[in-house]
């Protein structure tokens, strides 16, 4: 089994089935995820007997970067390999006060948002805790990283239990004890997954709107057919009415809405009425992301005019929205940018195993 990427519970089940104490879990944790062991051999205060057993039994095994790509406005593109060779990837967005990482949770995505290149992919494979928390891991800036958001390639809550499990060994004191405050996770809005992470983690959530009228947002994004954004937003109104998380009184967590800017498909002041009208009594900002066109598509990037004058109809409203600046474009990385080339290519661009090289890929947000 591989230990790397296993939260505190299943490490206690662990110990447990070998009959030795809680505390060990918690040992076994910190050689993980504080002191960044590699083997078992490594946890030297461990019993030696156990090492030895769990030596034979047991790995501790985190995907390496294959590759990395910088953009010329400072934005790093790392690529790393799923089994069966499909790559995923990770984006590293420096800002002035924070450096942000975008983590993917899935190599291809199964959504079918019609504006993302990753939906043509379709879904290769589920990646685990392990290859969830290796991007974060083994980044080599990972001691400047301020900010994680689940934003790259994926659906979070379709792979909602290896997500949980990587947010749980993100945030435990235990592991590498990141503040729930400087995680996002993005969902189209699958239920009830999002009632489950808003219970089991206290980490902001950004749910990907896009329009807040059904007939116009389920040509966008198909799973409006099995997860009506109504409903999502239903749950999220009740949970406000009773304060419970992520709304005020229950911590700080921030809830947002995204909404991608689509040339007169999304981007119409009428439907910045629309939007108001839908998240009306549920606490939270709304930003506005301009999006990155690719070939083969038939969407355009809406002006910066038609963005503001959306972004104008909110604020009148007394609703926060804010502006994405679109970032590392040059190099495939900035939002709604996608996984283009496949492995052996982005393996070719690279100089040798373990160097930074050159990758392609989809990354779709960036820091709140
Ligand atoms: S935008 Fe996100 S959820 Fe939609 S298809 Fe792309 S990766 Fe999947």
């Amino acid at each position: 089994m591989n230990l790397f990427g296993l939260p505190l519970s299943d490490l206690v089940d662990l110990v447990r089935s070998h009959r030795l104490p809680d505390y060990r879990a918690r040992q076994v944790a910190q050689w993980l995820y504080r002191h960044h062991a590699d083997t078992v051999a490594d946890m030297t205060n461990l019993p030696t007997e156990l090492r030895e057993t769990w030596a034979d039994e047991h790995t501790v095994d985190s995907p390496q970067p294959q590759s990395v790509e910088e953009s010329s406005d400072g934005t790093r593109r790392y690529t790393w390999v799923a089994p069966g060779e499909d790559i995923y990837e990770s984006a590293v967005i420096p800002e002035e006060d924070r450096l942000t990482l975008c983590v993917s949770s899935q190599a291809g995505c199964r959504i079918g948002c019609k504006f993302c290149l990753t939906a043509r992919k379709g879904l290769r494979w589920n990646l685990s805790s392990a290859e969830i928390l290796g991007q974060y891991r083994n980044l080599p800036e990972r001691e400047e990283v301020t900010h994680i958001v689940y934003m790259g390639m994926g659906e979070p809550l379709d792979n909602t239990d290896e997500v949980l499990k990587s947010l749980s060994v993100l945030n435990g004191e235990w592991g590498y004890a990141v503040s729930p405050r400087r995680i996002t996770v993005s969902t189209v809005g699958i239920l009830p997954d999002l009632e489950h992470l808003l219970d089991r983690s206290d980490v902001n959530v950004a749910v990907s709107l896009h329009a807040a009228r059904r007939e116009e947002r389920l040509p966008l994004v198909p799973a409006e057919n099995r997860h009506p954004i109504a409903t999502t937003l239903e749950l999220l109104r009740h949970r406000a009415n009773l304060r419970l998380p992520p709304f005020p009184g229950t911590g700080r967590r921030r809830l947002s809405f995204e909404v991608v800017m689509l040339d007169g498909v999304t981007d119409r002041p009428d439907q910045a009425e629309a939007l108001r009208d839908l998240i009306r009594g549920i606490p939270s900002r709304v930003n506005l992301i301009p999006w990155n066109s690719f070939p083969g598509t038939t969407f355009r990037p809406s002006s910066r005019q038609a963005i503001e004058r959306y972004q104008a109809v909110l604020k009148r409203a007394g609703v926060t929205a804010t502006i994405r600046e679109s970032r590392g474009q040059d190099i495939g990385a900035a939002c709604g940018l996608l996984a283009g080339r496949h492995h052996a290519e982005s393996r070719a661009a690279a100089p040798d195993a373990g160097t930074p090289g050159v990758a392609a890929g989809r990354l779709s947000g960036q820091a709140e």
